[in-house]
């Protein structure tokens, strides 16, 4: 990978109408580097995406591919390859037909060679004939990016490309995808609102919110320092402690843990205000290992741990229980006893 940047995104703006969409976005892509777009639904992520397709027309800044400006360049001529949510294959069109669609213009020989190369890149050499309509959501996403690779693209632009798919098939497909892309050594912009994702995917993770790039990062980075408070707490970071000069430390997900059970329906006897105080003056020190007491409020099965809420005055903390301590169902109600690890919680601004 060379560290020149391919792409850049110069305060990059994009309106619909009164609309702000997408609010002054600096961004360079290098070379080879898969950029995940993270951020709630309504945060810009398409938008962006769009504007730098040609899909969209930039309202302000610039775009630079090479060092050339392309926002007056159509999206057929940008000679990106795009890739959407729900693939959008032709439904008259069998798997290699589809994936023909972009290098209609070289030779038939060629053609067909590119075609079966890309198809065994994806793992779907052998359902060339098929017809598309026959396909499971999961192959159907496969043949899309068969399709968007064929032309040898320089830049991918993938947005949301398995949301329609399910979590176990998200999460392979994830992986494979970044896989592939190394392979053909093609930058990507990849859009996704599901954090797992994103983290699989990425060389760097930009969080966007309310249309501005929040953060950028790389993955380890990004969840070792969030930096904003409104990054973390989309990063599922919380409750956030205050420790001064409009500081907080943001408690990680796996950061709290059930201890012990002290009593299985004794909630009445609590004074939890005292453990808050207390621990709101330990937030501020890194390293500490705090045990504060709280009543469950909420538990549901989890992968390998139930994953409780935890109620301590007003404050309510998410937690994990192992299931020595009890089935989901049994610990609600129950007074216990936490450990919150705070070397792994980030201050935030
Ligand atoms: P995301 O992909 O992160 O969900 P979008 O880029 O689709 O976000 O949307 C960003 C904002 O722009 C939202 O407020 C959305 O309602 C608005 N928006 C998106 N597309 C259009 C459109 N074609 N016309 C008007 N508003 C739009
Ligand atoms: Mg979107």
């Amino acid at each position: 990978m060379t560290t020149a940047p391919d792409l850049r995104l110069q305060g990059v703006t994009v309106r619909y109408g009164s609309t702000i969409a997408v609010d002054g976005v600096d961004l360079q892509i290098r070379a080879g580097e898969i950029v995940a777009l993270l951020g709630p639904s309504g945060s810009g992520k398409s938008s962006l995406l769009r504007a730098v397709a040609g899909l969209e027309p930039v309202a302000a800044g610039g775009l630079l591919w090479r060092g050339q400006s392309i926002v007056d360049i159509p999206t057929h001529r940008r000679g990106f390859g795009l890739m959407f949510q729900d693939g959008q294959l032709f439904p008259h069109r069998d798997v290699a037909g589809n994936v023909a669609y972009g290098i209609r213009a070289l030779p038939r020989a060629e053609r067909a060679q590119r075609v079966r190369e890309v198809l065994d890149v994806v793992g779907m050499g052998e359902y060339a004939s098929r017809s598309v309509s026959s396909l499971s959501g999961g192959q159907a996403q496969r043949v899309a990016l068969a399709r968007s690779l064929a032309p040898r693209p320089e830049l991918l632009l993938l947005d949301e490309p398995l949301s329609a798919l399910d979590r176990s098939l998200r999460e392979r497909l994830s992986s494979e995808i970044r896989q592939i892309l190394r392979e053909c050594g093609a930058s990507c912009i990849y859009v996704t609102h599901d954090q797992d994702e994103a983290f699989a995917v990425a060389d760097r993770i930009g969080v966007m919110i309310d249309g501005r790039l929040a953060a950028l990062a790389a993955p380890q980075e990004l969840w070792a320092a969030p930096g904003r408070r409104d990054v973390a707490d989309f990063l599922g970071f919380g409750p956030f402690i205050p420790v001064g000069e409009g500081r907080w430390r943001a408690l990680a997900p796996a950061s709290v843990r059930v201890r012990r059970v002290i009593d299985e329906g004794g909630a009445g006897a609590l004074t939890s205000e005292v453990e808050l105080e207390e621990m709101t003056a330990a937030a501020g020190q890194a390293g500490a290992i705090l045990h504060p007491v709280g009543v469950i409020v909420d538990a549901r099965g989890g992968r390998g741990h139930s994953l409780v809420e935890v109620r301590m005055g007003d404050k309510t903390l998410k937690a994990r229980a192992l299931p020595n301590l009890g089935a989901a169902s049994d610990l609600v109600g129950a007074l216990v006893e936490l450990e919150v690890d705070l070397s792994s919680c980030p201050v935030v601004v």
